[in-house]
């Protein structure tokens, strides 16, 4: 192995970020080699990315599948499971970057361990930020640790302030590409289906992140992201709809100038910005060709369509675990969704039940979050059982 070889981890390596990543690394390889692997239950996809890419080891989350695994392929690393497993992969001193492409909070504690070692973050899974953002925050600067986003907007903040100053930054504009209800009437919404709620205008993305760029809880999540990554007060973070996915985000400044990041919609220039920043290797992804663009526009927010929205800008007003009880009850919510057992807009209406159910901590430490997540989640499904009596 050469020197310059950098040690990557993969957490969620069978996701679409996962699959992603991998097609990225897959053509720079004498940059990387690959620490772990990880999956829930696709040890189909493992295999082959293991035949492909020799990890020194892999977690299987699953137990079930943990099982299946270590009967029916043939490896010689390292093979771990469970919970415990993705945290000792996370936490090992070999690896010199984690991409944490773990769906929902089942991704703290890994990126809590991976910081504690030292090691720097590609993170992909804002739900870790949502829900445990000042815990996470406080032990990166701690521990000296980089944490380098991976959602498209946030790449696209972190590459308008290269060589700028935070406290010259007047303001932040994410954008939204609106997802697609965005010209469905308020009182249609309640009919969606998951199939419907699955076909996103412009990314493809896994089924979570889908159905909360419909709701827009995504961006909500994105505000919250924001605000712990570039240390930026709230009152400076603004959403706009942008239908074309074309700008990534923007960056206003003291002296009036906006900074914009462009490109097609394709998350693996992100990802690859994340897993080299902040150098940039060159890659033939398809080139953003903009005279064959008609248009992009902009406009605000509907507030009161996209009440998720809203609530993500009311939790980081309130601040302490408000978000972390947002993050949970959409997270079941949504998963009850997908598989039809609540309708669209039950999905907001599970978050604003818990936000007045469960009690808010106001400086809560990582026991603190972790506990209201599961008070959350248990309150969510009784909810859910009742709405559906
Ligand atoms: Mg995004």
């Amino acid at each position: 192995m050469s020197k310059n070889q950098k040690i990557i981890t993969i957490l969620g390596s069978t996701g679409s970020i996962g699959i992603q990543a991998l097609q990225v690394l897959d053509s720079i390889p004498q940059h990387f080699r690959i620490g772990y692997l990880t999956t829930n239950t696709n040890i189909e996809l493992l295999a082959k990315q293991i035949k492909k890419f020799k990890p020194i080891g892999v977690v299987i989350k699953d137990k079930h599948a943990y099982e299946k695994f270590i009967s029916q392929v043939d490896f010689n690393g390292k093979i771990l499971h469970g919970k415990k497993g993705l945290i000792e992969a996370a936490g090992d001193t070999i690896n010199d970057l984690v991409l944490s492409a773990l769906v929902g909070f089942s991704g703290v504690e890994p990126t809590m361990e991976a910081i504690k070692s030292g090691t720097t973050i590609a993170l992909a899974n804002k739900e870790s930020l949502v829900s445990a953002g000042s815990v996470i925050t406080k032990s990166a600067r701690k521990h000296n640790v980089e944490i380098i986003a991976v959602d498209s907007e946030h790449s696209a903040i972190l590459q308008c302030l290269v060589g700028e100053s935070i406290k010259e930054v007047e303001k932040i504009i994410l954008t939204a590409s609106g997802g697609p209800f965005l010209n469905t009437p308020l009182d249609e919404l309640e009919k969606i289906t998951a199939k419907d709620a699955l076909k996103h205008p412009n990314w493809t993305m896994g089924n979570k992140i889908t159905i909360d760029s419909a709701t827009m809880m995504n961006k909500g999540f994105e505000v919250i992201e924001a605000f712990w990554l570039f240390n930026i007060p709230k009152e400076k973070i603004d959403v706009l709809i942008h239908p074309q996915s074309i700008v990534h985000s923007m960056v206003q400044f003291v002296d009036g100038s906006v900074k914009a990041q462009m490109g097609l919609p394709d998350m693996r220039i992100p990802i690859s910005y994340a897993l080299s920043y902040p150098k940039r290797l060159k890659y033939d992804f398809p080139r953003l060709d903009l005279a064959s663009l008609n248009e992009l526009t902009f406009f605000k927010p509907d507030y009161e369509k996209f009440t998720c929205l809203k609530y993500a800008f009311d939790a980081l007003e309130t601040g302490g675990t408000a978000p972390t009880i947002i993050n949970a009850a959409n997270e079941i919510a949504v998963f009850a969704f997908l598989e039809n057992k609540i309708k669209f807009t039950d999905i907001p209406r599970c978050i604003e039940a818990a936000l007045t159910e469960i009690k808010i901590q106001k400086k809560p430490d990582l026991t603190d979050i972790i506990d209201t997540d599961n008070d959350v989640r248990h309150f969510v499904h009784q909810f859910i059982n009742n709405l559906n009596k």
